[in-house]
């Protein structure tokens, strides 16, 4: 398997499969994080994806559940995401939910339309570290959003459907 650098796994989801289609944070500027310090972000090769694939492929070829990896796999773009969504239906075609975190801005570039083509081939759950609802904060930890942002994007997936969670930083 292809993984760069630590792998965090989101600790509430259920075992399953974790695919890395991303290395990095495409942000890597919050000022609390310094998870992604070390890592260069990059989209992986689609080669990478396929090998990984056929090796989880050997080994649950069951499975109905995959996470995504790594920091903000959801960066990609439509056309990206819709490629490797195919290619996971290739390899492993009883997946039913695939699940990854992502940035409120993962979501600016993509229209209602790619959110419901991407819900149907099995994108169903988004965790976003949205950190706090007050733009001063945001701005304060370099989130590189606006509160307002987190409205619109989150309105967006309400209505193709993908179901999402939003993480705050408490003190
Ligand atoms: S977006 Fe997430 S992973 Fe990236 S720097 Fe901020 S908190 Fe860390």
């Amino acid at each position: 398997m292809h993984y760069t650098g630590t792998v965090y796994r989101n600790p509430y989801e259920p075992p399953s499969p974790l695919l890395e289609i991303t290395q990095g944070c495409s942000h890597n500027k919050c000022k609390f994080c310094n998870m992604y310090s070390a890592v260069k972000y990059n989209p992986s090769p689609m080669e990478w994806i396929e090998e990984d694939l056929a090796e989880i492929a050997s080994f649950y070829p069951e499975t109905n559940r995959l996470q995504l990896l790594s920091a903000d796999p959801f960066a990609l773009n439509f056309k990206r995401l819709d490629a490797i969504c195919d290619l996971v239906h290739k390899y492993l075609p009883n997946i039913e939910i695939m699940t990854m975190a992502a940035r409120v801005d993962n979501i600016t570039d993509k229209t209602v339309e790619e959110l419901k083509i991407l819900k149907d081939k099995g994108i169903l759950e988004l965790n976003i570290g949205a950190e706090s609802g007050d733009g001063w904060t945001l701005d304060f930890v370099n989130k590189g959003y606006k509160s307002q942002d987190i409205l619109e994007q989150c309105e967006k997936l309400d209505k193709a459907g993908i179901e999402y969670w939003l993480t705050f930083l408490n003190g």
